[in-house]
């Protein structure tokens, strides 16, 4: 497994993969890898195939960050995240320690999708990833890409950009991985002591009641029984709930096959989730 930290050295690689006609999967990430990672890589192997690469690239992104605490709280643990991948058969980790010029001003505003749920609670948010995934194609040149669906809004505008500016990679989109009790596995869940971890289970709690609820047709007021079925755990905050359209991310009433995302801070850490009710 080839490890490279300069963007100039990792587009210089890519270039060559291209003149050997080599297919690429990528798996763009902020490391503190788990099972969900996992999921990413193996998909990406079947699309790259034996012969084919697959990169990993593990940066913590801060222009997708509004928070600087969150920022300098985000775990990197990267010489476990190397072991990592190196056991999923990974070809090239990409890690580089900046992406970014210091006078950097540039930037992808995506318009539509973006704009609610994490776009709203998260100024910027947005802005930075699409910005990072565009780059982060540009300098691997993949001919796919691999992200998770439990950022489904994050998925949404990423196929969004790919879709407007023509990027030349695939978009593919996998199941979100989740811990026995249905916990969606997190980078941010090592942040969580085992008080805070056993509370985290209120998100996956509330998706199965809204399930329950839209089975029962017992809609009434279902967004206030959730945000106060969640709360009632200890340190449990609610940030939003929201049932969606599941392509153009915008609200919609409670029903069979819409999408719910949900955000809550558990303690300081901020989880989010979503699934099709
Ligand atoms: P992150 O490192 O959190 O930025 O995530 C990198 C990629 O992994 C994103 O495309 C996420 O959507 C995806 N991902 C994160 N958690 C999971 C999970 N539990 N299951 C599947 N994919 C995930």
């Amino acid at each position: 497994m080839k490890i490279i930290r300069n963007p100039a050295a990792m587009q210089r690689q890519s270039q060559r993969w291209q003149r050997e006609g080599a297919r690429v999967g990528l798996v763009p990430t902020m490391g503190a890898l788990h099972a969900g990672h996992a999921s990413l890589i193996r998909r990406a192997r079947k699309v790259a195939g034996a012969k084919g690469i697959v990169v990993v690239s593990i940066y913590v992104n801060p222009t997708q960050f509004n928070d600087a605490k969150d920022l300098r709280a985000y775990p990197r643990p990267l010489a476990a995240d190397k072991k990592f991948c190196r056991a999923e058969g990974v070809d090239v980790v990409f890690a580089p320690k900046s992406l970014y010029e210091n006078d950097a001003s540039t930037a992808i505003d995506e318009t539509a999708v973006s704009l609610g749920m994490e776009g709203e609670s998260r100024p910027g948010h947005f802005r930075g990833v699409a910005t990072v995934v565009v780059k982060l194609c540009n300098l691997v040149q993949p001919s796919a890409a691999i992200f998770g669906e439990k950022d489904w809004q994050q998925a949404a505008l990423i196929r969004r950009v790919a879709r407007d500016l023509n990027l030349p990679a695939r978009i593919i989109v996998a199941p979100t991985v989740r811990a026995a009790d249905g916990l969606a596995c997190s980078s941010r869940n090592v942040l969580l002591n085992e008080s805070e971890r056993q509370q985290a289970t209120a998100l996956w709690q509330a998706i199965g009641l809204a399930r329950a609820a839209v089975r029962n047709g017992n809609l009434r007021g279902l967004k206030r029984r959730l945000i106060l079925s969640i709360e009632q755990h200890l340190t449990a905050k609610v940030d939003y709930v929201e049932f969606f359209d599941k392509k153009m991310m915008r609200p919609v009433k409670p029903m069979k096959g819409v999408r719910m995302a949900l955000a809550v801070f558990i303690g300081k850490t901020r989880l989010i989730d979503n699934a099709r009710l």
